[in-house]
């Protein structure tokens, strides 16, 4: 038994929007609600970027985070299963240092990071197996937030790249 089968019970192995704002912690929950995100753009791929406010690291007014479909959006995709996509599993990163040292690892381990994995463990920020801290920074906890509002401009802007 590998270490990922040993751990199954606690691996969500990619997750939906919901399934990620659920698994936020109580505390970051909290700090999510002063923050506001804003829907930045799309890519071709279907990255989408929106830009949270960053509240509380002194002279950083927001970070970028990014969030794509595991299930491939094309220049065909119908607004119906383009919608569905992103209420289906989801990859996620965000900027912010939180991100970066809380939870990245997380992802990785579980999943559901967008780009760079991360291979060392948040021993001390955000400790496996039972990663107490929850699943992602406020920002992405408030960014998955407004992601079904902003589908008809995102869909928009991608037929217009592809
Ligand atoms: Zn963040």
């Amino acid at each position: 038994m590998n270490f990922k089968e040993f751990y199954s019970f606690q691996y969500i192995n990619e997750a939906t929007a919901t399934e990620l704002r659920q698994g936020t912690s109580k505390t970051k929950k909290l700090r999510s609600e002063p923050v506001s995100s804003e829907y930045v753009s799309i890519n071709k791929q279907g990255t989408v970027k929106f830009k949270s406010t960053a509240v509380t690291t002194p002279g950083v007014d927001n970070w970028i985070q990014e969030i794509k479909p595991v299930k491939r959006v094309r220049a065909t995709t119908t607004l119906k299963n383009f919608r569905d996509a992103y209420n289906k599993d989801l990859l996620v990163k965000c900027k912010c240092n939180d991100f970066k040292y809380r939870y990245a690892y997380r992802a990785t381990e579980d999943g559901y990071i967008l780009g760079k994995k991360e291979g060392r463990d948040s021993d001390i920020t955000n400790p496996s197996p039972v990663f107490p801290e929850g699943t992602v920074c406020k920002h992405i906890h408030n960014a998955l937030s407004v992601i079904k509002a902003n589908i008809p401009k995102m869909y928009k802007e991608f037929k217009e790249k592809n």
